[in-house]
């Protein structure tokens, strides 16, 4: 299955979606840890991409769009991916889908996870106390969320219009959202 994940920094996209690719047996492609593997290992992307994470701002479509295209050519791919983070503008989502396209490996599913803003401050405030990430000090915070609301939601409308979306409620144990994601993929 060919699948993006859509929602708000702290919506858990990232955990659930480690939990479908157990579940489904397909690579779960995060662009945020793509990314801060980049930074970690001091590469010139990662260079470039350093600051620009720390404050919460959107890495350049074109960096990103290289970053998929490569990481969609790998033989892991054959049977589906989870795309988590990607796309998250409507330049990366016309993007996306011409490579797909290209590929003609069209997606087959979005599921957005719906999150309330207040609930989203307060788990990004757990996680960090917990992971300690650069970006989520409450100024970043903020930031990703205003980017979020400006440039990511516009992709859920993009989405809807192709009638490919399944809204998926976000708020629940970690048990509960799964078996809602599985139910709107229909599995
Ligand atoms: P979160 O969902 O908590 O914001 P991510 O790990 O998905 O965290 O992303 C962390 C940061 O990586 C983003 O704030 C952004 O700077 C960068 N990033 C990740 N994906 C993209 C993308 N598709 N386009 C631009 N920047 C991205």
């Amino acid at each position: 299955m060919r699948l993006v994940l859509l929602g708000p920094p702290g919506s858990g996209k990232g955990t659930q979606a480690a939990r479908l690719k157990d579940e489904l047996q397909i690579p779960h492609i995060s662009t945020g840890d793509l990314l801060r593997a980049e930074v970690a290992a001091g590469s010139e992307l990662g260079l470039q991409a350093k600051e620009v994470m720390a404050r919460g701002e959107l890495v350049s479509d074109e960096i990103l769009l290289g970053m998929i295209r490569s990481r969609l050519s790998r033989e892991d791919v054959a049977n589906g991916f989870i795309l988590d983070g990607y796309p998250r503008n409507v330049a990366q989502a016309n993007a996306l889908e011409a490579l797909l396209a290209s590929i003609g490996q069209p997606l087959q599913a979005v599921v957005q996870l719906d999150v309330a803003n207040e609930l989203l401050v307060e788990r990004i405030a757990g996680r960090a106390k917990a992971e300690g990430r650069e970006d989520d000090n409450p100024e970043s915070v903020r930031k990703r969320l205003q980017v979020y609301s400006d440039s990511t939601a516009p992709v859920i409308g993009f989405y809807e219009s192709r009638g490919a979306l399944a809204k998926v409620d976000g708020v629940g144990t970690l048990d509960e959202v799964f078996a809602r994601i599985l139910a709107a993929l229909g599995k």
